[in-house]
C-alpha cells in the first residue's frame, strides 16, 4: 500500500464516517496534507504502510523479540482474564489454574510472577454483568471497563510489565460474534473493521504497548494501523495480527473462559477452516502488507506447518503461537501460553 493510497483511504474513511459534516472534511483533508508532506520530506516513512518500523523496537521487550533465540521468559505472553466485578477470583472449569479475575485481583496475583521475571501479558475482557453486552459490542472500549481499567492499573504498578491488549467484539456482542452483524445475521465486514480498530485505539491510548486484534475480519490491520497514525502511536504501540487463526473445537475452554459463545450461527464464515493452509498463507502476506508488526498463529500446536509457513512468508519478522498445551514452539519467537507461571519456575 503506498502513501498515496494510504491518504486516499483516510479521506474516503473520514468522509464516508460524516458525510454530513464540511468541519471533519476539512480536518481530514488537513490531515491528508499532513501525512503528504511528512510522506515528502521524511525518508523513514515515505513508502508503503508496511516500512512503519518502530512500533516493533519501540520498547526494550519488543526489541528482544526481533532476536532469534532459544526459549527465554523475554519470549513469554501470559493470557489474564479480567472481569467486570472487582473482587472476583473464579476458576476456568476448562483451563487448569487459570482464573477470571476482577481488577482488585490483579496485582497481588501479578506480583510474584513479575517477581520471576514476568516479562508480557495479554488481556482479554469477561464482562460478566447482563448489561455489558449489545449488538455493537459498546462496553469493549469503556473506559470503565475491565480491559482499559487493567491497562492503566498494570501500567502504573508494574511499569516494565509489556501489555498485550486482545481486540476483539466476541466478548462484548449480545450475540457473541467477533463484529457487528448484518439484518440476515452475517457479518459486516466494514462495520466491524471500524468498529474494532476504535476499540484497539482506545486500548492504546489507555496505555497498552500491543494490541492484537483477533477478530480476522478482512481488513481489520490497515485499519487499526491508519487510526494508530493518525493518533501519533504508531511509532510506540505495536500491532500483533492473529493472521492464521484456525476454527475449531480447542476454542471450547477459551470461550468458557472469555464468556465468548457466538448465541446463533458459529465463526466459520470468518475463522479459517481447519487445513486451510492456502488461506493462511494469504492471510498472512495480506496482514504483512497491511502493515502488522507481528504475526500470530492460533492455535499452535496442530499447526506447526502453519508456523513454518509464517516463518517462511515474513522471515524478518517475529512469528508467535498462541498455544494450549505445555510444548515450546520452534519457529516461533513470542509463545503466548497459560503455562507461563511454570515456564518461568523452569527457566
Ligand atoms: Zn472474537
Amino acid at each position: 500500500m503506498s502513501f498515496s493510497n494510504l491518504v486516499s483511504d483516510l479521506a474516503l474513511r473520514d468522509a464516508r464516517e460524516d458525510r454530513s459534516s464540511q468541519i471533519s472534511n476539512v480536518r481530514s483533508q488537513a490531515t491528508a496534507r499532513s501525512y503528504t508532506s511528512t510522506a515528502a520530506t521524511s525518508v523513514s516513512i515515505s513508502g508503503d504502510i508496511s516500512s512503519q518500523l518502530h512500533a516493533g523496537y519501540s520498547h526494550p521487550l519488543s526489541r528482544s523479540w526481533q532476536a532469534e533465540r532459544q526459549l527465554t521468559k523475554e519470549m513469554l505472553i501470559y493470557p489474564l482474564f479480567i472481569t467486570d466485578n472487582p473482587d472476583e477470583e473464579t476458576p476456568i472449569p476448562s483451563l487448569p489454574n487459570q482464573y477470571r479475575r476482577g481488577i482488585n485481583r490483579l496485582v497481588p496475583y501479578l506480583r510474584p510472577l513479575v517477581n520471576k521475571g514476568l516479562r508480557s501479558v495479554i488481556l482479554f475482557g469477561v464482562p460478566l454483568h447482563p448489561s455489558a453486552k449489545d449488538a455493537l459490542g459498546t462496553s469493549a472500549d469503556d473506559p470503565a471497563g475491565p480491559v482499559i481499567q487493567a491497562i492503566r492499573l498494570i501500567r502504573s504498578r508494574f511499569p516494565q510489565l509489556y501489555i498485550v491488549a486482545d481486540v476483539c467484539l466476541c466478548e462484548y456482542t449480545s450475540h457473541g460474534h467477533c463484529g457487528i452483524l448484518r439484518e440476515d445475521d452475517s457479518l459486516d465486514n466494514a462495520q466491524s473493521v471500524d468498529r474494532i480498530s476504535d476499540v484497539a485505539l482506545a486500548y492504546a491510548t489507555a496505555g497498552a504497548h500491543c494490541v492484537a486484534p483477533s477478530d480476522m475480519n478482512d481488513g481489520r490491520v490497515r485499519a487499526i494501523k491508519l487510526k494508530l497514525i493518525e493518533a501519533g502511536l504508531a511509532h510506540r504501540v505495536l500491532l500483533m495480527s492473529y493472521s492464521a487463526k484456525f476454527s475449531g473445537c480447542l476454542y471450547g475452554p477459551f470461550r468458557d473462559a472469555a464468556g465468548s459463545c457466538p448465541s446463533l450461527g458459529d465463526r466459520k464464515c470468518y475463522q479459517l477452516p481447519p487445513g486451510a493452509r492456502g488461506l493462511a498463507r494469504r492471510a498472512i502476506q495480506r496482514d504483512v502488507g497491511e502493515g502488522a508488526d507481528i504475526i500470530m498463529v492460533k492455535p499452535a500446536s496442530s499447526y506447526l506447518d502453519i508456523i513454518r509457513d509464517a516463518k517462511e512468508l515474513a522471515p524478518d519478522m517475529p512469528i508467535a503461537a498462541y498455544q494450549y498445551r505445555g510444548d515450546s514452539k520452534a519457529g516461533a519467537g513470542i509463545v503466548v501460553s497459560y503455562f507461563v507461571p511454570e515456564f518461568l519456575d523452569w527457566l
